[in-house]
């Protein structure tokens, strides 16, 4: 399968009329998207309809950093404190499944995603956030199966990477990076030859439920549906209808910049063995990855908030300016180097910052939110979870304790967005660009 991000044309939205489906998906990211493919795999014989109110991809599944990763939630100790050691296990669990599920997806599928199955290191630059790391290594290694880390030295870092800032790394062998643009759109395929129809620029406006279902309206057309998923992540504060889905979180903004492509000799020099994906330890996080085309992706830092009306925190200069000082601070062999691409996405914070899939009423509406910057792998297997629930299959995963767990509502006063300003008019396949 071959995409080009501009050549990339999106589905016709959906026609004018009134529809009926067994399950409408709203929301075409990788948790609506997953969710398509699975729930058409496991029944055939319904039908299951994907909307969009942009194209496939717009929110963060379609510009992200790519990390096939396995952490949960914010940092493994604030899910000890809140939600205790056995809880923790078991979500470590979850990750490493959802991780597994993605890679195997891409092998199993050929998917053309630019996956590698590299491997992941955590890092820490200062001596204080060494000694952090270390202890973020020992629980890790009390949660995960035997083998699932490493700790390195500053000796063995410098084996690996010349970057001097790094003094100490946690080693994570099963971890992957993806191009999540191709991505997105590669499960969107999947989906559709799972018999999943999709309509892209179809934006939901209200929601209702009626005796068998819910009635959906969209700008132009009214679906009644048996089934609904409610896949809009960090929009999902903007929908029209049920109260519950607009208090379970707010959005927040996140950026990355792509440098230019560096030369052969230029990555000789950084010694950058292993092709690994990086993240710091600090509280608002960097993160750094190769791209398949030799470029160096940077990402984290500060992020926008929103509490009140607008969704449209695209661009950040002065955030840009952050990541690309960091960027010539972490390798300062590479202070020529330009910047080739920027942009902004936003994630789904909720109040425990901790992800949530749970019901509105009865389990006719399921929703999914919360699932901040760590969700490539977890909103993935998420899909494959949701299916379960829509199936009624009783599987391990469908028990995982984030399905209808009681999650704090956002405090009174955070959640009033005006559903107009839904902020979808950013340009999505001319801003991004992995190679
Ligand atoms: C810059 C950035 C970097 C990140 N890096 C990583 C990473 O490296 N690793 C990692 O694990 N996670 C990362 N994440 C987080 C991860 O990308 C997300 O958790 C995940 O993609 C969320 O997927 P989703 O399908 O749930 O939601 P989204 O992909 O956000 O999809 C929601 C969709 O809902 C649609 N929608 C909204 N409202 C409506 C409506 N009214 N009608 C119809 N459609 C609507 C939107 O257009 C959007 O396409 C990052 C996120 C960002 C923004």
């Amino acid at each position: 399968m071959q995409y080009k991000y501009g050549n990339y044309k999106a589905n016709d939205a959906l026609p004018k009329g009134q529809y009926e489906v067994d399950v409408l998906i709203v929301g075409a990211g990788f948790t609506g998207l997953t969710a398509a493919r699975e729930i058409m795999r496991d029944t055939p014989e319904k039908t299951v309809m994907a909307v969009d109110a942009t194209e496939i991809g717009f929110g963060a599944s379609g510009r992200n950093g790519g990390f096939n990763m396995t952490l949960f939630g914010m940092e493994p100790e604030t899910t000890v404190m809140r939600w205790g050691k056995s809880k923790t296990q078991e979500a470590q669990n979850y990750m490493q499944q959802a991780v597994a599920y993605v890679h195997d997806l891409v092998e199993r599928e050929n998917l053309d995603s630019d996956y590698e199955h590299t491997v992941m290191w955590r890092v820490a630059y200062s001596e204080s956030q060494e000694k952090r790391l270390k202890k973020t290594y020992d629980l890790l290694t009390s949660l995960a199966k035997p083998n699932s880390y490493e700790f390195y030295d500053q000796s063995k870092v410098r084996e690996k990477l010349n970057a001097p800032q790094v003094r100490a790394a946690i080693f994570e062998p099963e971890t992957g990076i993806l191009d999540p643009c191709k991505h997105v759109r590669a499960i969107k395929q999947l989906a559709e030859t799972a018999g999943a129809k999709i309509y892209e620029n179809t934006a939901v406006v209200d929601i209702r439920r009626d005796s068998d279902g819910t009635i959906v309206k969209t700008n132009q057309s009214t679906i009644h549906a048996k089934k609904l998923i409610l896949a809009t992540n960090a929009w999902s504060h903007t929908l029209a209808g049920p109260k519950k889905i607009r208090n379970r979180q707010r959005p927040a903004w996140t950026y990355q910049i792509v440098s230019e492509p560096l030369t052969e000799e230029e990555w000789q020099t950084l010694g950058w063995q292993d092709r690994m994906s990086i993240e710091d330890n600090r509280q608002f996080v960097h993160y750094l990855r190769i791209t398949k085309c030799g470029r160096i992706a940077i990402g984290g830092g500060d992020i926008a908030y929103e509490y009140g009306k607008e969704m449209d925190k695209w661009h950040d200069p002065k955030i840009w300016q952050a990541l690309e000082d960091h960027f010539h601070w972490l390798f300062p062999t590479l202070k020529h180097k330009k910047v080739h691409y920027k942009w902004g996405g936003v994630v789904s914070a909720n109040f425990d910052m901790v992800p949530e899939i749970g019901f509105i009423g009865d389990e006719n509406i399921i929703y999914s939110s919360g699932c901040i910057g760590h969700g490539v792998s977890l909103t993935q297997l998420n899909g494959r979870l949701i299916a379960d629930l829509i199936s009624g299959i009783d599987s391990d995963i469908s028990k995982f304790w984030i399905v209808d767990r009681k999650a704090l509502p956002m405090p009174p006063g955070c959640w009033f967005a005006n559903r107009r300003q839904a902020g979808f008019g950013h340009n999505f396949t001319k801003q991004l660009y992995y190679c």
